[in-house]
């Protein structure tokens, strides 16, 4: 099944559509607590208030259906990860003892790290995490406040009739060879019985799984083949494998109603037919389990697009399978940011003029020229595989053949990436690097709008610049061709974000605002960007190639006139930009030369470009950058606290208005979630 790699999880902000909702009213704090690896952000639902109540109701039982899944997900992850949980749960609110010491925050972080990877491997690498406290010290405590565990009866266990039933996840916490990886891609290895994920019962080999699936595909349809396997924990009963269904009436059973329940409830508020055909076939698909009602819930879902709330609900990504088959559950819902898809109407409406205008040469221009207009959703709830760690762009769904069909629906999350930037900005990484107050004020001021309309120009009119002489091949550029595509449209982008046109369509407050961005692309081409690369290695991806090949090209061609200066201070180097203006030229004539190599394919002038200004690191600075990177300390891992939803009821039980409030903290919002969205037995 080549259904991998097609949600898409874009961290590099110049790499996404970072388009932005709205600015933060005063109290509001983008980051919040650190630990481990971990920095914990907020994201804002700027537009919720100005919704419906019979929006703001539908968005709530969306919501409600996105957080009652998070069991599963712990579950999907590994067997004992429930159980681990609740007993380190148990053990945080009702400790008497010293919570200072070494081992209660040990335990504290490891708590907090398994509420962030909804489980006991790492999010991210999959590896077991190693706990900071002892294993002495936690058998005290928990015997000390008298933990009992509510196992499903009539379980074969060795400590099954025994008190301490905990005491068999005492290895699977404390011993490293018990449950390494949760999910292990070694080649070589069995990667059904060296992975920990709980998608197969024990005693099931891959040969085994594989056998298995390929029987199912060989009498299904070839052509419009279901998703198999998707659905169901593969187990072995009396020696024959067989599949438990994640159903209403199956396996989840008790969680998989709580989000029916609600899908049902979210019905009478929809915005058209297609939303309520959405849900429907949904509903019928946790009722039945059967992968064809999942496939018709999904073309139903692609072809509704005129609504505009969203949400995506069930078992979506397989990345947690090492063999790719079973769907992690998740939960997501969303609505349209109407501010950011009026303002790239408006660069698409004006595209022709941008066209006309552009510093190219004439044979290289477009006579008809279309702009395209993103599509970008605010996130109001993220649950199961999206929460807390979470992706900032989707594209479902993952189905081969309803994809070429049916298409995509591909969006970004505009509000989870303007809360990954305006996080960055309170790192301190703008006022280490940057050259003075003056300039910090500029980009505080600006830095956001220009941000956001530099990535719009560069999506939206950017790339459809431009034409290719005839007989030209698209790719005539080979190996540089994506590097220098990206320089075209960020040269494209750069070029016009200092145009007067931007702020006569009202794009830019003012004449100035452009020049954070001069001043922030400069220093990410030369300098910032460098933290990224290890020491020893050259600049590879062809997003950061391009951005070094254009700032140091402009920097070399403007060094006569002290255009752009690097100086020493207290032994650290920094950038200045002594003239906006001129800086303005080197990129309009920069993009004239990139048009050119692209639209004659001039390969060999392509290659020089590159390699020339945009692979190269000096080492010196390479290692400066990298020594100061590493004091300010900033967390590799990123993930977001929900927002609260409250529903205000009438004296009947209806739902009067929602409010939303961002106030919760991390641990009240983990323990909360598994108080009131607590839905599985500790065993399934
Ligand atoms: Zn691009």
């Amino acid at each position: 099944m080549n259904i991998r790699h097609l949600s898409i999880v874009i961290m590099c902000s110049t790499l996404a559509l970072q388009l932005k909702a709205n600015q933060p009213a005063d109290d509001f704090k983008y980051t919040d607590e650190k630990f481990a690896d971990i920095q914990m952000l907020r994201f804002k639902v700027a537009g919720f208030d100005q919704l419906s109540l019979k929006q703001k109701t539908l968005i709530y039982y969306l919501s409600e259906a996105s957080l009652y899944g998070r069991d599963i997900l712990f579950d999907q992850q590994g067997r004992y990860n429930l159980r681990i949980r609740h007993m380190l749960e148990a053990l945080y609110t009702q400790w008497k003892g010293d919570k200072e010491s070494a081992d209660f925050k040990g335990m504290t972080t490891y708590l907090k790290r398994v509420w962030f990877s909804n489980g006991i491997h790492h999010h991210y690498g999959c590896e077991k995490f190693q706990p900071e406290f002892s294993e002495q010290w936690l058998i005290k405590a928990l015997r000390q406040i008298g933990y009992k565990e509510e196992l499903p009866s009539g379980r074969k266990h060795a400590t099954a009739g025994k008190s301490e039933t905990w005491t068999e996840l005492i290895p699977v916490i404390f011993d490293p060879k018990v449950m390494p990886m949760r999910v292990n891609q070694r080649d070589g290895d069995d990667l059904i019985k060296t992975s920990a994920e709980n998608f197969y019962g024990p005693g099931i080999s891959q040969q085994e799984v594989e056998e298995y699936y390929q029987n199912q595909r060989k009498v299904g349809d070839e052509h419009r083949p279901v998703m198999y396997g998707l659905n169901s924990q593969l187990v072995k009963v009396n020696g024959k494998l067989t599949e438990r269904k994640w159903t209403a009436t199956g396996m989840y059973g008790t969680a998989i109603s709580k989000i029916k329940y609600n899908l049902q409830q979210a019905l009478p508020y929809v915005e058209n037919d297609g939303q309520r055909d959405v849900i429907e076939k949904l509903i019928k698909f946790y009722q039945t389990g059967d992968l064809k009602d999942f496939d018709d819930y999904s073309i139903a879902w692609v072809k509704e697009t005129e609504g505009l709330i969203d949400f995506t609900n069930g078992f979506i990504e397989v990345y947690g399978d090492p063999l790719g088959f079973k769907g992690t559950w998740e939960g997501f819902a969303n609505f349209k940011d109407l501010a950011t898809t009026k303002r790239t109407e408006t660069l698409s409406k004006n595209a022709q003029w941008f066209e006309d205008n552009s510093p190219v040469d004439a044979r290289f221009k477009k006579a008809e020229c279309k702009g395209i207009s993103a599509k970008v959703i605010n996130a109001t709830i993220l649950g199961g595989a999206l929460y807390p760690s979470t992706a900032i762009g989707i594209n479902l769904p993952n189905s081969n053949w309803i994809r070429k069909e049916y298409g995509s629906k591909s969006v970004t999350i505009g509000n989870l990436t303007d809360a990954y930037n305006k996080a960055a900005r309170g790192s301190g990484m703008m006022e280490e690097f940057v050259d003075g107050p003056e300039t910090l004020k500029l980009i505080k001021e600006y830095g956001d709008i220009c941000d956001d309309l530099h990535t719009d120009l560069h999506e939206c009119l950017g790339h459809g610049s431009g034409k290719m002489l005839p007989g030209v091949s698209d790719d005539s550029l080979k190996a540089y061709g994506s590097t220098i595509e990206e320089g075209r449209a960020d040269l494209f982008g750069l070029y016009y974000i200092a145009d007067d046109k931007l702020v006569e369509l009202g794009l830019t407050p003012n004449k100035e605002a452009y020049k954070s961005q001069y001043y922030t692309y400069m220093l990410n081409g030369l300098m910032t960007q460098l933290v990224r690369i290890k020491p020893g290695n050259n600049i590879e991806e062809a997003h950061m190639r391009n951005r070094a090949f254009i700032a140091h090209w402009a920097y070399e061609h403007g060094k006569q006139d002290k255009v752009v200066e690097l100086y020493q201070c207290d032994g650290k180097t920094y950038m200045r930009i002594n003239d906006y203006a001129k800086l303005r030229t080197l990129f309009g004539k920069l993009l004239a030369e990139v048009q050119r190599i692209k639209s004659e394919g001039d390969y060999a002038a392509a290659r020089d470009l590159v390699e020339t200004y945009g692979v190269k690191v000096d080492p010196e600075l390479h290692r400066e950058m990298l020594a100061r990177y590493a004091k300010l300390n900033i967390s590799p891992y990123k993930g977001f606290i929900n927002p609260v939803y409250t529903a205000v009821k009438d004296k009947e039980g209806r739902i009067t208005d929602v409010k939303v409030s961002y106030k919760e903290s991390y641990d009240h919002q983990m323990l909360r979630y598994s108080k009131d969205y607590s839905t599985l037995p500790l065993e399934n």
